[in-house]
């Protein structure tokens, strides 16, 4: 591809960009009117990579939040490593032809020991780590996350992957007393947080 690099939209100035070995090397500012526009590559910040490529047999049977709940819940049995690993990498492929250069990936978490989706992200962030950052975030029901038994070990676990704690928020009971907790959790570790409030 032939880039011309001498007239360029930044920060509110015309510059040029001098390239050395694919890095930006130099700024310099150029008088008179700019012809392209740099901007930095997008991040995707909201993606279920476990989740990614099942439309076409994952139907619904009702519309809604539900419906698409139920149909997924009826399609994890079918979420082997290779079934996930072909799903995810196809998204990435999708992401990076797209110049994406970082994504969020939520991960369903459901049950007190991480899922296996959980094990297969992390595999393919180290392989895909040269093209684009894959970021993991934990999205554990607040019922599990906000146990005062069994939200510890999850953030634990969260923290020694270095990922992001996470949690879906839907008319629990005892909301407030949970979510204290998870905040709790997320200062203890550290830990970034990401809700989804449905
Ligand atoms: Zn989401």
């Amino acid at each position: 591809m032939n880039l011309d690099l001498s007239t360029l939209h930044w920060n509110g100035r015309t510059v040029a960009l001098t390239l050395r070995d694919g890095l930006i090397g130099a700024i310099t500012p150029v008088v008179g009117p700019a012809r392209a526009v740099i901007m930095p590559l997008p991040v995707d910040p909201h993606v279920h990579l476990d989740k990614t490529f099942t439309i076409g047999r994952a139907r619904a049977d009702k519309p809604g939040l539900f419906g698409a709940i139920e149909a997924i819940a009826a399609d994890v049995l079918r979420w082997s490593a290779d079934d996930i690993r072909n799903r995810a990498g196809l998204a990435l492929a999708e992401a990076r032809n797209n110049g994406i250069r970082a994504l969020r990936s939520h991960v369903d978490w459901g049950q007190p020991e991480a899922p296996l989706a959980w094990s297969v992200l992390s595999e393919l962030a180290q392989d895909w780590q040269s093209i684009l950052h894959l970021q993991r975030a934990a999205l554990v029901p607040l019922d599990l996350l906000g146990d005062a038994e069994l939200g510890p070990a999850i953030a634990a676990r969260v923290a020694k992957d270095n990922a992001v704690l996470g949690c879906f928020i839907y008319a629990n009971a005892d909301l407030d007393a949970k979510l204290a907790r998870v905040f709790a959790l997320a200062e203890h570790r550290g830990l970034l947080l990401d809700f989804h409030v449905d």
